[in-house]
């Protein structure tokens, strides 16, 4: 994708991102079928107790991964909202433009690359 060198989005790049979003939104959609899926036919019934904490120690896992995947679900969610209203491309933080190009790298970011490196420090700071 080629980017126009302006503040504002084109409605092709909005629709690029937003397409961008979408699949990211899919394959979460996706994975969490298979998840499932997995869940469902490893539960028929494992009489040994060890085998049990066995598959319990997976669920956690599972579920784990799974509330991760929420997290960043929401993320796509709200990333596609501010596309609608036209400040996918605004900092959160500063109301500078965050560049293209990083939104490209990070499609679900809300800081510039400024005020991403500032929140970066301050959290090295309090969990040296
Ligand atoms: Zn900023």
């Amino acid at each position: 994708m080629e980017f126009v060198d302006s503040p504002e989005l084109t409605p092709e790049e909005v629709e690029y991102f937003r397409k961008k979003l979408e699949e990211m939104q899919q394959k979460i959609y996706d994975d969490s079928g298979e998840t499932v899926q997995q869940m469902k036919t490893s539960n028929k019934g494992f009489p040994d107790p060890s085998d049990r904490a066995h598959l319990e120690a997976e669920s956690i896992t599972t579920l784990r991964i799974r509330d991760r995947e929420r997290k960043l679900l929401k993320k796509i969610q709200e990333a596609l909202q501010r596309l609608e209203d036209k400040e996918y491309n605004i900092c959160e933080e500063c109301d500078e433009i965050i560049r293209k190009e990083r939104l490209d790298a990070r499609p679900v970011t809300t800081l510039c690359i400024d005020c991403k490196e500032k929140e970066e420090q301050i959290e090295k700071a309090q969990h040296p």
